[in-house]
């Protein structure tokens, strides 16, 4: 293999460069991404750029001393065996990795809208937010919570809009969701719940039920879709984002995905998992440049997530569908709080889940309690003044 072409250059892109050089590569390899940036993070788009606090977020990166040719401003629109086709013409591959991670979904209306994806994005939102802006959130999940939490901080007037009958309802259920509710109304922040969107309008959002929210700003954070319509047509099977085998290997020959934008086989959970979020773009594309290496590498995490909002360092690992939920502790009267999940027959239970509210040493103890598949006492599990690491069973 002589040239390995990666596109989307975001984080998995640029740690796919990084691994490609790690593990002794010696051809050539160029990077190629739509955005005019360097590879920079996102995570403080919605929380240190929103502030004020930092303008850049660059990836630090020697691409020089790395030995890449990085060419921004180029757009991926085709694939056919062996060639890539871009917005500046053809290039050839023996190898490619597919990093082009996702874009947000946009709300139906012709009013102003904005999205939050890109250092762009966040600059302009940014720009905006002041003492009394009036800002409609739509969407109450991650990232409508940490934008609702920073523009609030900045003196807006800031309404949230959800569909759902809680926050985070898509993706922790309505009961683990409800328990993070009383954190919009201690913010001073209006939550409508229950509430669709029918578009977005001059001067605000008209609601589905005839209504009005006036606003001078109105965000979208309703989620995203991975950005694979480039790849229609191209023998790479597609779904929820690019399917691939446990070794991150695509349909098509020499072809490889990682990030926001692959839904990887799960060994782990024998599940087709996507993740949107930042563990996985780091970690994933050392096992999908290994098996374009011709390696017998499987990726097999248990995925990881943090997020920040309304003062609270919120944090996440393990994969939790169909698992029973038990709290621990009582997440509506404590300030501190976890919850698990379990799956298993009674007795022989192992924990497959943990959210943790500020208390991150249950965080990392249940990370490695997952990971090797301990059974838990589910008594002791929900006493929070017992360390997870006592609920193992032997
Ligand atoms: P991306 O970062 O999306 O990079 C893909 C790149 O490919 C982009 O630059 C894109 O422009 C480019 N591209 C797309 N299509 C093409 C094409 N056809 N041709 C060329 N280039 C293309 N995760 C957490 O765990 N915790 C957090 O607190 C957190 N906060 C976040 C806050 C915000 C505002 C956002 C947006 C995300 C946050 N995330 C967080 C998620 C995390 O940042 C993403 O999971 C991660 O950025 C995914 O990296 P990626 O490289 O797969 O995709």
């Amino acid at each position: 293999m002589n040239h390995v072409v990666v596109v989307g250059a975001g984080l998995a892109g640029l740690r796919s460069v990084e691994a490609l050089r790690a593990r002794g590569f010696g051809g050539t390899i160029t990077l190629i991404g739509e955005e005019p940036h360097r590879p920079y993070d996102r995570p403080p788009l919605s929380k240190a750029v929103l502030l004020g606090e930092v303008d850049s977020t660059t990836v630090d990166s020697d691409f020089d001393a790395v030995g890449v040719e990085v060419r921004p401003g180029v757009v991926a629109t085709g694939l056919r065996e062996g060639v890539l086709i871009t917005s500046s013409g053809e290039v050839r591959y023996d190898g490619l990795v597919i990093a082009t991670g996702a874009k947000p979904i946009r709300l139906p209306g012709g009013g102003p809208q904005h999205v939050l994806r890109t250092i762009d994005d966040a600059l302009a939102l940014r720009a905006l937010l002041g003492p009394r802006t009036r800002v409609a959130v739509v969407g109450a999940g991650w990232i409508g919570a940490e934008v609702a939490t920073a523009a609030r901080k900045k003196g807006c007037e800031v309404t949230v809009i959800e569909a759902a009958s809680t926050p985070l309802a898509a993706a922790l259920g309505p009961t683990v969701g409800a328990y993070t509710t009383p954190w919009y109304a201690e913010a001073d922040i209006k939550l409508l719940l229950e509430a669709k969107v029918a578009s977005v309008d001059e001067g605000g959002v008209t609601l589905a039920d005839g209504s009005f929210v006036e606003a001078d700003v109105v965000v979208s954070g309703v989620g995203v879709r991975p950005a694979i319509d480039w790849l229609r047509g191209s023998g790479v099977e597609l779904g929820d984002g690019v399917l691939t085998d446990a070794h991150l290997r695509t349909t098509l020959p020499g072809v490889v995905a990682a990030g926001d934008c692959a839904a990887w086989w799960s060994r782990r959970f024998s599940t087709r998992m996507r993740v949107e979020h930042w563990d996985t773009a780091l970690g994933a594309p050392d096992t999908a440049v290994a098996t374009l290496l011709g390696e017998d590498a499987v990726y097999d995490p248990v995925p990881y997530f943090w997020s920040e909002q309304f003062g609270r360092m919120v944090q996440y690992v393990g994969h939790h569908v169909g698992a029973r939920m038990l709290p621990r502790g009582e997440p509506s009267a404590d300030a501190k709080w976890a919850v698990c999940w379990l799956a298993g027959p009674p007795g022989d239970e192992v924990l497959t889940a943990i959210l943790t509210v500020d208390r991150p040493r249950d965080l990392v103890q249940g990370r490695r309690i997952i990971e090797a598949r301990h059974r838990v006492d589910p008594d002791r599990l929900s006493d929070p003044d017992t360390t997870l690491r006592d609920c193992v069973l032997s």
